[in-house]
Protein backbone atom coordinates (compact mmCIF):
# COMPACT_ATOMS: atom_id res chain seq x y z
CA UNK A 1 0.00 0.00 0.00
CA UNK A 2 1.35 3.75 -1.06
CA UNK A 3 1.92 5.91 2.00
CA UNK A 4 0.02 8.80 2.58
CA UNK A 5 1.80 11.61 1.43
CA UNK A 6 3.40 13.97 3.81
CA UNK A 7 1.50 17.64 4.49
CA UNK A 8 3.57 19.41 2.14
CA UNK A 9 6.09 22.45 3.69
CA UNK A 10 5.24 24.04 0.31
CA UNK A 11 3.77 23.86 -2.77
CA UNK A 12 1.93 25.82 -5.75
CA UNK A 13 -1.90 26.48 -6.70
CA UNK A 14 -2.60 25.86 -10.15
CA UNK A 15 -5.46 26.14 -11.90
CA UNK A 16 -6.83 25.88 -15.31
CA UNK A 17 -5.41 29.20 -16.11
CA UNK A 18 -1.92 27.86 -15.79
CA UNK A 19 -2.71 25.11 -17.96
CA UNK A 20 -4.65 27.02 -20.89
CA UNK A 21 -1.55 29.52 -20.96
CA UNK A 22 0.82 26.82 -21.33
CA UNK A 23 -1.33 24.74 -23.58
CA UNK A 24 -1.00 27.49 -26.00
CA UNK A 25 2.56 28.61 -25.47
CA UNK A 26 3.37 25.24 -26.90
CA UNK A 27 1.20 25.60 -29.29
CA UNK A 28 2.04 29.29 -30.35
CA UNK A 29 5.37 30.21 -29.18
CA UNK A 30 7.69 29.91 -32.18
CA UNK A 31 8.61 31.22 -34.95
CA UNK A 32 7.59 35.33 -34.64
CA UNK A 33 5.72 34.45 -31.86
CA UNK A 34 8.45 33.02 -29.60
CA UNK A 35 9.16 36.08 -27.41
CA UNK A 36 5.67 37.09 -27.03
CA UNK A 37 4.77 35.29 -23.72
CA UNK A 38 7.99 36.09 -22.21
CA UNK A 39 7.63 40.13 -22.84
CA UNK A 40 3.68 40.14 -21.50
CA UNK A 41 4.83 38.12 -18.09
CA UNK A 42 7.41 41.28 -18.04
CA UNK A 43 5.36 43.64 -18.58
CA UNK A 44 2.97 42.64 -16.28
CA UNK A 45 5.43 42.07 -13.87
CA UNK A 46 7.27 45.46 -13.90
CA UNK A 47 3.47 47.22 -13.90
CA UNK A 48 2.79 45.24 -10.73
CA UNK A 49 6.04 46.31 -9.16
CA UNK A 50 5.76 50.17 -10.18
CA UNK A 51 9.36 49.18 -11.84
CA UNK A 52 10.59 50.43 -15.06
CA UNK A 53 12.34 47.47 -16.23
CA UNK A 54 12.04 43.49 -15.53
CA UNK A 55 13.97 40.41 -17.30
CA UNK A 56 12.72 37.02 -16.94
CA UNK A 57 15.59 34.59 -16.33
CA UNK A 58 16.02 30.95 -15.51
CA UNK A 59 16.38 31.75 -11.89
CA UNK A 60 16.75 33.81 -8.49
CA UNK A 61 20.50 32.78 -8.88
CA UNK A 62 21.42 34.00 -12.33
CA UNK A 63 19.36 37.17 -11.38
CA UNK A 64 21.87 37.77 -8.01
CA UNK A 65 24.84 37.13 -10.85
CA UNK A 66 23.56 39.22 -13.25
CA UNK A 67 23.03 41.61 -10.65
CA UNK A 68 26.13 41.54 -9.03
CA UNK A 69 28.11 41.33 -13.28
CA UNK A 70 26.32 44.30 -14.36
CA UNK A 71 27.11 46.73 -10.98
CA UNK A 72 30.90 45.44 -12.11
CA UNK A 73 31.60 43.53 -8.96
CA UNK A 74 34.82 41.96 -8.99
CA UNK A 75 37.84 40.41 -7.12
CA UNK A 76 39.26 42.85 -4.05
CA UNK A 77 35.27 43.94 -3.72
CA UNK A 78 33.58 43.29 -0.73
CA UNK A 79 29.98 42.19 -0.64
CA UNK A 80 27.50 42.22 2.72
CA UNK A 81 24.82 39.68 2.90
CA UNK A 82 22.85 38.26 5.90
CA UNK A 83 23.81 35.25 7.78
CA UNK A 84 20.32 33.63 7.40
CA UNK A 85 19.27 32.76 3.95
CA UNK A 86 19.32 30.26 1.31
CA UNK A 87 22.96 30.01 0.09
CA UNK A 88 21.36 30.92 -3.39
CA UNK A 89 21.82 34.61 -2.15
CA UNK A 90 25.47 34.64 -1.06
CA UNK A 91 27.25 32.27 -3.82
CA UNK A 92 26.77 34.09 -6.43
CA UNK A 93 29.23 37.16 -4.78
CA UNK A 94 32.08 33.74 -5.10
CA UNK A 95 31.11 33.47 -9.09
CA UNK A 96 32.23 36.84 -9.74
CA UNK A 97 36.02 36.41 -7.73
CA UNK A 98 34.02 39.19 -5.19
CA UNK A 99 34.83 38.57 -0.69
CA UNK A 100 31.54 37.87 0.68
CA UNK A 101 31.12 39.54 4.19
CA UNK A 102 28.38 37.68 6.47
CA UNK A 103 26.01 40.47 8.87
CA UNK A 104 23.64 39.63 11.42
CA UNK A 105 20.11 39.56 11.20
CA UNK A 106 17.54 41.46 13.00
CA UNK A 107 15.97 39.27 15.85
CA UNK A 108 12.51 40.80 15.32
CA UNK A 109 12.43 40.64 11.20
CA UNK A 110 15.00 37.86 10.98
CA UNK A 111 16.08 39.95 7.87
CA UNK A 112 19.47 42.43 7.31
CA UNK A 113 20.09 44.35 10.50
CA UNK A 114 21.03 47.75 9.05
CA UNK A 115 23.45 48.41 12.19
CA UNK A 116 25.17 45.56 11.49
CA UNK A 117 25.23 45.96 7.51
CA UNK A 118 27.10 49.47 8.72
CA UNK A 119 29.46 47.68 10.70
CA UNK A 120 30.34 45.51 8.04
CA UNK A 121 31.47 48.48 5.73
CA UNK A 122 34.73 49.10 4.53
CA UNK A 123 36.25 50.92 1.83
CA UNK A 124 35.81 48.13 -0.34
CA UNK A 125 32.29 47.20 -0.38
CA UNK A 126 30.77 47.62 -3.07
CA UNK A 127 27.03 46.05 -2.57
CA UNK A 128 24.68 44.84 0.33
CA UNK A 129 21.78 41.92 -0.46
CA UNK A 130 19.01 42.55 2.08
CA UNK A 131 16.56 39.22 2.04
CA UNK A 132 12.93 39.58 2.48
CA UNK A 133 13.27 36.39 4.40
CA UNK A 134 10.39 33.88 4.62
CA UNK A 135 8.11 37.15 3.07
CA UNK A 136 8.69 39.60 5.89
CA UNK A 137 10.42 42.68 4.71
CA UNK A 138 14.05 44.62 5.85
CA UNK A 139 14.16 48.21 7.01
CA UNK A 140 14.83 49.35 4.07
CA UNK A 141 14.60 52.98 5.52
CA UNK A 142 17.59 52.27 7.31
CA UNK A 143 19.35 50.64 4.62
CA UNK A 144 18.70 52.88 1.82
CA UNK A 145 20.15 55.71 4.13
CA UNK A 146 23.33 53.26 4.78
CA UNK A 147 24.03 52.40 1.64
CA UNK A 148 23.29 56.07 -0.11
CA UNK A 149 25.80 57.34 2.00
CA UNK A 150 28.71 55.04 1.59
CA UNK A 151 28.00 54.92 -1.96
CA UNK A 152 26.65 51.11 -1.83
CA UNK A 153 24.49 49.40 -4.26
CA UNK A 154 21.56 47.80 -2.50
CA UNK A 155 20.54 44.51 -4.21
CA UNK A 156 17.34 43.20 -3.07
CA UNK A 157 17.00 39.70 -2.38
CA UNK A 158 12.72 39.31 -2.90
CA UNK A 159 13.10 35.40 -3.93
CA UNK A 160 10.98 34.40 -0.51
CA UNK A 161 8.57 37.92 -0.71
CA UNK A 162 6.56 39.04 -3.58
CA UNK A 163 3.53 40.75 -2.82
CA UNK A 164 5.27 42.02 0.77
CA UNK A 165 4.86 45.53 1.15
CA UNK A 166 7.29 48.15 2.70
CA UNK A 167 5.62 51.42 3.38
CA UNK A 168 2.92 51.00 0.31
CA UNK A 169 6.06 50.01 -2.05
CA UNK A 170 6.01 46.12 -3.15
CA UNK A 171 9.31 43.94 -1.56
CA UNK A 172 11.77 43.89 -4.72
CA UNK A 173 11.32 47.35 -5.95
CA UNK A 174 13.73 48.67 -2.86
CA UNK A 175 16.61 48.04 -4.34
CA UNK A 176 18.84 49.10 -7.55
CA UNK A 177 18.11 45.69 -8.80
CA UNK A 178 15.65 43.76 -7.11
CA UNK A 179 15.68 39.81 -7.81
CA UNK A 180 13.05 37.21 -7.41
CA UNK A 181 12.92 33.19 -7.88
CA UNK A 182 9.97 31.38 -9.21
CA UNK A 183 10.83 27.90 -8.06
CA UNK A 184 8.36 25.03 -7.01
CA UNK A 185 8.51 25.96 -4.01
CA UNK A 186 7.80 29.84 -4.16
CA UNK A 187 4.48 31.38 -4.07
CA UNK A 188 4.53 32.29 -7.65
CA UNK A 189 5.86 29.98 -9.74
CA UNK A 190 7.17 28.15 -12.92
CA UNK A 191 8.91 25.19 -11.67
CA UNK A 192 12.14 26.69 -11.90
CA UNK A 193 12.69 30.51 -13.31
CA UNK A 194 13.35 34.29 -11.77
CA UNK A 195 13.19 37.64 -12.73
CA UNK A 196 15.41 40.97 -12.37
CA UNK A 197 13.69 44.01 -12.19
CA UNK A 198 15.73 47.57 -11.80
CA UNK A 199 14.52 50.99 -12.35
CA UNK A 200 18.13 52.22 -13.34
CA UNK A 201 18.48 51.80 -17.47
CA UNK A 202 22.24 51.87 -17.09
CA UNK A 203 21.66 47.97 -15.29
CA UNK A 204 19.03 46.76 -17.94
CA UNK A 205 21.05 47.48 -20.69
CA UNK A 206 23.88 45.77 -18.96
CA UNK A 207 22.12 42.53 -17.96
CA UNK A 208 20.04 41.92 -21.67
CA UNK A 209 23.56 42.36 -22.84
CA UNK A 210 25.65 40.15 -20.08
CA UNK A 211 22.42 37.40 -19.96
CA UNK A 212 22.69 36.63 -24.22
CA UNK A 213 26.50 35.39 -24.64
CA UNK A 214 27.37 39.23 -24.67
CA UNK A 215 25.21 40.09 -27.07
CA UNK A 216 23.58 43.46 -27.16
CA UNK A 217 19.48 43.17 -28.25
CA UNK A 218 19.63 43.27 -32.24
CA UNK A 219 23.30 43.23 -32.65
CA UNK A 220 25.18 41.65 -35.24
CA UNK A 221 24.65 37.75 -35.18
CA UNK A 222 27.88 35.82 -33.95
CA UNK A 223 29.54 38.82 -33.07
CA UNK A 224 29.63 39.14 -29.74
CA UNK A 225 31.21 42.00 -27.49
CA UNK A 226 32.36 40.21 -24.65
CA UNK A 227 31.54 37.08 -23.01
CA UNK A 228 28.67 36.92 -21.21
CA UNK A 229 26.30 34.49 -19.97
CA UNK A 230 23.36 32.42 -21.02
CA UNK A 231 20.73 33.06 -18.77
CA UNK A 232 17.08 32.70 -20.39
CA UNK A 233 13.84 31.43 -19.50
CA UNK A 234 11.40 29.51 -21.89
CA UNK A 235 7.98 30.77 -23.30
CA UNK A 236 6.59 27.76 -21.35
CA UNK A 237 7.62 29.21 -17.98
CA UNK A 238 6.63 32.86 -18.73
CA UNK A 239 3.39 31.33 -19.59
CA UNK A 240 3.26 29.48 -16.38
CA UNK A 241 4.67 32.76 -14.87
CA UNK A 242 1.83 35.15 -16.81
CA UNK A 243 -0.73 33.07 -15.19
CA UNK A 244 0.05 32.87 -12.11
CA UNK A 245 1.10 36.57 -11.39
CA UNK A 246 -3.01 37.36 -12.62
CA UNK A 247 -3.69 35.51 -9.71
CA UNK A 248 -1.11 37.14 -7.19
CA UNK A 249 -4.11 38.55 -5.35
CA UNK A 250 -5.55 35.23 -4.50
CA UNK A 251 -2.45 33.71 -3.90
CA UNK A 252 -1.06 36.13 -1.37
CA UNK A 253 -4.77 36.16 -0.10
CA UNK A 254 -4.35 32.21 0.64
CA UNK A 255 -0.58 32.75 1.97
CA UNK A 256 -2.44 35.37 4.61
CA UNK A 257 -4.93 32.83 5.22
CA UNK A 258 -2.74 30.58 6.44
CA UNK A 259 -0.82 32.58 8.39
CA UNK A 260 -4.12 33.26 10.38
CA UNK A 261 -4.58 29.47 11.13
CA UNK A 262 -1.38 29.42 12.44
CA UNK A 263 -1.67 32.47 14.23
CA UNK A 264 -5.17 31.84 16.04
CA UNK A 265 -3.69 28.42 17.35
CA UNK A 266 0.12 29.38 18.10
CA UNK A 267 0.72 33.12 19.06
CA UNK A 268 -0.65 32.75 22.63
CA UNK A 269 1.46 30.12 23.61
CA UNK A 270 4.16 30.86 25.99
CA UNK A 271 7.67 30.19 24.02
CA UNK A 272 6.17 30.69 20.48
CA UNK A 273 7.50 33.37 18.28
CA UNK A 274 5.51 33.50 15.12
CA UNK A 275 6.93 35.65 11.98
CA UNK A 276 6.71 39.26 12.52
CA UNK A 277 4.91 42.06 10.81
CA UNK A 278 7.26 45.12 11.10
CA UNK A 279 5.41 48.31 11.44
CA UNK A 280 4.67 49.76 7.59
CA UNK A 281 5.25 46.70 6.30
CA UNK A 282 3.06 43.71 4.74
CA UNK A 283 4.63 40.26 4.69
CA UNK A 284 3.99 37.89 2.17
CA UNK A 285 4.33 35.01 4.28
CA UNK A 286 5.87 32.86 2.16
CA UNK A 287 7.15 30.17 5.49
CA UNK A 288 5.17 30.09 8.03
CA UNK A 289 7.48 29.78 10.89
CA UNK A 290 7.53 29.43 14.74
CA UNK A 291 10.95 30.07 16.69
CA UNK A 292 10.70 28.24 20.14
CA UNK A 293 11.97 29.87 23.69
CA UNK A 294 14.99 27.75 24.69
CA UNK A 295 13.99 26.56 27.99
CA UNK A 296 10.81 24.36 25.66
CA UNK A 297 14.26 22.40 25.14
CA UNK A 298 13.60 21.39 21.60
CA UNK A 299 16.20 22.54 19.05
CA UNK A 300 14.75 22.25 15.59
CA UNK A 301 16.27 19.32 14.38
CA UNK A 302 14.46 16.79 16.56
CA UNK A 303 11.45 19.07 16.32
CA UNK A 304 11.68 18.38 12.18
CA UNK A 305 12.42 14.69 12.65
CA UNK A 306 9.61 13.81 15.21
CA UNK A 307 7.07 15.74 13.27
CA UNK A 308 8.39 14.05 9.75
CA UNK A 309 7.74 10.80 11.75
CA UNK A 310 4.43 11.48 11.81
CA UNK A 311 4.33 12.52 8.06
CA UNK A 312 4.33 16.49 8.64
CA UNK A 313 6.90 17.89 6.21
CA UNK A 314 8.97 21.12 7.98
CA UNK A 315 12.14 23.05 7.13
CA UNK A 316 14.94 24.03 9.97
CA UNK A 317 15.55 27.63 10.28
CA UNK A 318 18.02 28.72 7.72
CA UNK A 319 21.79 27.47 9.96
CA UNK A 320 23.80 31.07 10.08
CA UNK A 321 25.88 30.48 6.63
CA UNK A 322 29.12 31.19 8.25
CA UNK A 323 28.52 27.76 10.19
CA UNK A 324 27.96 25.36 6.91
CA UNK A 325 30.64 23.28 5.28
CA UNK A 326 30.35 25.40 1.89
CA UNK A 327 31.48 28.42 4.25
CA UNK A 328 32.47 27.40 8.19
CA UNK A 329 36.63 27.00 6.60
CA UNK A 330 36.73 29.93 4.55
CA UNK A 331 38.31 33.31 5.40
CA UNK A 332 34.04 35.19 5.36
CA UNK A 333 33.36 32.97 8.27
CA UNK A 334 36.39 34.28 10.54
CA UNK A 335 35.02 36.22 13.89
CA UNK A 336 31.28 36.13 12.26
CA UNK A 337 29.92 33.54 15.30
CA UNK A 338 30.77 36.23 17.39
CA UNK A 339 29.90 39.00 15.35
CA UNK A 340 26.28 37.99 14.79
CA UNK A 341 24.90 36.79 17.56
CA UNK A 342 21.15 37.24 16.81
CA UNK A 343 21.81 34.55 13.92
CA UNK A 344 23.36 32.39 16.01
CA UNK A 345 20.84 32.78 18.85
CA UNK A 346 17.87 32.43 16.93
CA UNK A 347 18.34 29.85 14.36
CA UNK A 348 18.91 26.76 16.46
CA UNK A 349 15.29 26.94 17.37
CA UNK A 350 13.37 28.03 14.35
CA UNK A 351 11.04 25.78 12.09
CA UNK A 352 9.32 26.50 8.83
CA UNK A 353 5.55 24.83 8.96
CA UNK A 354 3.67 23.46 6.29
CA UNK A 355 3.09 26.48 3.96
CA UNK A 356 2.13 24.95 1.17
CA UNK A 357 -0.82 26.89 -0.93
CA UNK A 358 -3.09 23.97 -1.24
CA UNK A 359 -3.00 23.27 2.80
CA UNK A 360 -6.66 23.06 4.33
CA UNK A 361 -7.36 24.40 8.00
CA UNK A 362 -8.21 21.17 8.90
CA UNK A 363 -4.30 20.14 8.42
CA UNK A 364 -3.21 23.27 9.81
CA UNK A 365 -5.26 22.26 12.76
CA UNK A 366 -3.47 18.42 12.80
CA UNK A 367 -0.27 20.09 12.62
CA UNK A 368 -0.82 22.58 15.72
CA UNK A 369 -2.03 20.50 17.76
CA UNK A 370 0.68 17.17 17.00
CA UNK A 371 3.37 20.53 17.88
CA UNK A 372 1.62 21.76 20.81
CA UNK A 373 1.49 17.87 22.02
CA UNK A 374 5.10 17.44 20.94
CA UNK A 375 6.24 20.66 23.21
CA UNK A 376 5.01 19.24 26.67
CA UNK A 377 7.19 16.25 26.32
CA UNK A 378 10.69 16.23 26.60
CA UNK A 379 12.39 16.74 24.09
CA UNK A 380 14.11 14.12 22.04
CA UNK A 381 18.51 14.71 21.96
CA UNK A 382 20.32 13.94 19.03
C1 LIG B 1 14.78 30.37 -3.48
C2 LIG B 1 15.75 31.46 -3.13
C3 LIG B 1 16.77 31.87 -4.00
C4 LIG B 1 17.16 31.12 -5.22
O1 LIG B 1 16.21 30.98 -6.17
P1 LIG B 1 16.48 30.02 -7.43
O2 LIG B 1 15.37 30.45 -8.35
O3 LIG B 1 16.36 28.63 -6.95
O4 LIG B 1 17.82 30.33 -7.98
C5 LIG B 1 17.54 32.96 -3.64
N1 LIG B 1 17.37 33.61 -2.48
C6 LIG B 1 16.43 33.22 -1.60
C7 LIG B 1 16.27 33.99 -0.34
C8 LIG B 1 15.61 32.12 -1.88
O5 LIG B 1 14.70 31.72 -0.98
Amino acid sequence: MKTPSPIPVSGPWITQREIDYVTDAVKTAWYGDAGVYNQRFEQAFADYLSVRYAVSLPSCTSAIHLSLAALGIGPGDEVIVPECTWIASAAPITYTGATTVFADIDPGTWCLCPDSFAACLTPRTRAVIPVDLYGNVADYQRIGEIARRHGVAVIEDAAEAIGAEFHGRRAGSMGDTGVFSFHGSKTLTTGEGGMLVTDREDLYRRVLQLRDHGRKPGDKFFFNSEVGFKYKMTALQAALGLAQLERIDELITRKREIFDWYRARLAAVPGITLNHEAPGTRSGYWMITVILAPELGWRKEPLQEALARVGIDCRPFFHPLSSIPAYAETAPAIGARERNVNAYRVSPWGLNLPSALNLTEAQVDHVCTVLLELLKQPPVTV
